[in-house]
């Protein structure tokens, strides 16, 4: 939480407070800078020419949280994960409240990419510095009795590496941050131009989950075998989801397409609904040691899982999975492989057709 002393370092702050006092500095929930007075701190920096990042986080599902648990949970969550923004970034920057559940970092300290990366693997999960869980993110918050599981994503652009004004260095952070929730959300994006130059953010924006149904119906609807149908399924879902890959196996586990692969059991790893999400792996590793060398030999890190079921008679099993990130599957997602288990199991009933 910041106190009166914490902006004895910076005179912009430390000028409202004696003028119009805290109250008027910081927003009244979440207890971090209103982000009127982050934006002026901001044009003063680039004015002055001081090397500074922007880190815009947005935490994710965050709609989710207020659905399930009431808004005032909500607010709880905001203000516990500001807290923790605030103690993560310590002495070398400060945080604002950008609007809903984005905040604003300055960081005054991490002006390159390698020290930058560092900074925010503490935040999700200390990779190297072998913390437990993040400071901020991939951790769970009590409120009450309830403990939350939250994560976030992050965009992150530096002046004046990247831009020369405060519209450019913004748009450059937040297509950063919109490239993370395309990735699976629950990540963090440091903006390198080579890689992000032509992302266009109207065009990551996902088309509507019908259009996509719509799409799917369409690729089976082709004259053409059930094993061609299966792979422009598979090639369209790859791309709409942007994730690694998407397997096949038997209702045996056996792998189909590539390698000769058997994972045996699956159906112990799904619920009622055919499916399981499974946003971290550790949840299924460990079980069987024929799932764990499929799961190290592929580097997969999170996984969707779903029964192809048709008229009570399993089957096979299809896995849409991520290598990348611990992806958090949504709502559309697990949508997409119901429609997808069920298009595939009447297309073997309805043809009488094995999947070999
Ligand atoms: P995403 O992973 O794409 O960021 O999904 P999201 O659900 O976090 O994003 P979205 O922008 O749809 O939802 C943000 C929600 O934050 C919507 C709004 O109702 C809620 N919100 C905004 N301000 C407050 C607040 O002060 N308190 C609470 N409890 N909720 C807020
Ligand atoms: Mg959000």
């Amino acid at each position: 939480m910041y106190t009166k002393d914490s902006f004895e370092n910076y005179p912009i702050f430390k000028n409202i407070i004696k003028k119009y006092g805290k109250v008027n500095l910081l927003d009244p929930l979440t207890k971090t800078i209103l982000r009127g007075h982050m934006m002026t701190y901001v044009d003063d920096l680039i004015r002055e020419k001081k090397p500074f990042s922007l880190i815009i986080i947005d935490i994710d599902n965050f709609k989710q949280i207020n659905d399930n648990y009431g808004h005032q949970v909500g607010d709880e969550i905001l203000k516990l994960t500001a807290d923790n923004i605030i103690e993560a970034v310590g002495d070398c920057g400060l945080v604002g409240r950008y609007g809903g559940d984005e905040f604003i970092i300055v960081d005054l300290v991490h002006n390159d990419y390698d020290s930058m990366h560092l900074f925010l693997e503490t935040i999700y999960m200390g990779v190297t510095r072998n913390l437990p869980c993040g400071t901020v993110f991939r951790r769970d918050l009590a409120v009450g009795s309830v403990k939350i599981f939250v994560s976030g994503t992050i965009g992150v652009a530096n002046f004046p590496n990247d831009a020369d004004n405060y519209d450019d260095l913004f748009n450059k952070a937040d297509k950063a941050l919109y490239r993370g929730k395309m990735k699976g959300r629950n990540c963090f994006i440091i903006y390198v131009h080579e890689k992000h130059k032509d992302i266009d953010i109207s065009k990551l924006i996902k088309e509507p989950i019908q259009n996509t149904l719509f799409n799917l119906s369409a690729l089976f609807d082709k004259d053409c075998s059930i094993n061609e149908k299966i792979i422009s399924v598979i090639d369209y879902i790859k791309k709409l989801l942007k994730i690694t890959a998407v397997y096949l196996f038997d209702e045996n586990g056996s792998c189909f397409f590539g390698d000769d692969y058997n994972v045996g059991d699956l159906s112990a790893f799904i619920d009622e609904n055919d499916m399981a999400a499974y946003n971290n792996i550790n949840e299924i590793y460990g079980n069987d040691k024929r799932i764990d060398k499929f799961i190290d030999d592929y580097n997969l890190f999170s996984v969707l899982i779903g029964r192809i079921m048709f008229k009570g008679k399993c089957y096979g099993y299809i896995i849409f999975s991520d290598s990348a990130v611990q992806r958090i599957w949504q709502n559309e997602d697990m949508a997409l492989m119901y429609f997808t288990i069920k298009l595939i199991g009447s297309e073997i009933v309805f043809n009488k057709l094995g999947l070999k």
